[in-house]
């Protein structure tokens, strides 16, 4: 059965995508049956795992208001994983949904079938708490939270956390914070070290050890169409993300507690 997994924060740029796409390629190596679910209608994660967005295409959208199955918007990568693509049409499904029954529920009903197929389903959130977000968080039984250790990062978990309160209060009581991830991790830099320090005063286990370093090669490999373990195996970004993918098949297996340590091994 799938662990799902949302992978949001409604902050911009603080390496969602990057951190679905890169995952999903990791976790295929080590062997795992990985669905990404591209959430957003920039279509990042769609083109960064080298799927063209053509409108024609089913997509995330056409599930979500019932004009596809599952099956037939599924597509399989040349990385070992599927992906369930959007383009800029998912735009529209946010007024369209609002007319609908069952409205919050239609992604996690679409999945329903999809579960035993897999080992993880990860979902590429947009930056925002829309309707979007929220067919993700209902469908996920908990969400991964990439963050960028700067200033205003803690503020803006902080409604992230109220979100993820009202969502299990109304909609979805499993949901859990499965863990958050230190992304564009500059050690250099001393407010870095310190909003880190704060995140794993405040959240402890919940802080993945594995910290996402800032590597220019995770930031090239979208242009080529692909994860950056494709790209080049070889770079500090591609080598995170495989340990992330290894900390949480560990984690899964119970092998480890969720660590607390500090500072960028980057
Ligand atoms: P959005 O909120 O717009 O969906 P996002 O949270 O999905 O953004 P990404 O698109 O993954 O963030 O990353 C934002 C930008 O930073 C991208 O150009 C990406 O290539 C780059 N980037 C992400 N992570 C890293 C990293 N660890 N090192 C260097 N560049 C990175
Ligand atoms: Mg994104």
């Amino acid at each position: 059965m799938a662990k799902i997994l949302a992978v949001t924060n409604q902050k911009g740029g603080v390496g969602k995508t990057t951190t679905a796409v890169n995952l999903s390629a990791c976790l295929a190596i080590l062997g795992q049956r990985v669905l990404m679910i591209d959430l957003d209608p920039q279509g990042n994660a769609t083109t960064g795992c080298g799927v063209v967005k053509r409108v024609a295409l089913p997509t995330v959208y056409q599930i979500l208001i019932g004009r596809s199955t599952f099956s037939e918007a599924r597509i399989r990568t040349d990385f070992g994983f599927d992906i369930l693509p959007a383009n800029r049409e998912l735009a529209g499904a946010e007024v369209e949904l609002i007319e609908m029954d069952a409205r919050e529920y239609r992604l996690r009903d679409a999945l329903s079938l999809a579960r035993d197929e897999y080992d993880f389903i990860l979902m590429d959130c947009p930056p925002a708490l829309n309707m979007l977000t929220v067919n993700g968080l209902v469908a996920a039984e908990s969400v991964m939270i990439p963050m960028q250790c700067e200033y205003y990062a803690l503020e803006g978990l902080t409604d992230l956390v109220a979100t993820l309160k009202k969502v299990r209060a109304n909609l979805n009581s499993r949901l859990e914070i499965e863990g958050l991830l230190r992304t564009l991790f500059d050690p250099r830099s001393t407010l870095t070290q310190q909003v880190s320090g704060e995140l794993v005063d405040h959240f402890g286990s919940k802080v993945y050890r594995t910290i996402i370093p800032r590597n220019v090669r995770l930031a090239e490999a979208p242009s080529y169409g692909k994860p950056v373990i494709a790209f080049d195996r070889a770079s500090k970004g591609a080598q995170a993300y495989m340990a992330l993918a290894q900390e949480m098949l560990d984690r899964r297996a119970g092998l480890v507690r969720p660590g607390v340590a500090q500072g960028a091994e980057a």
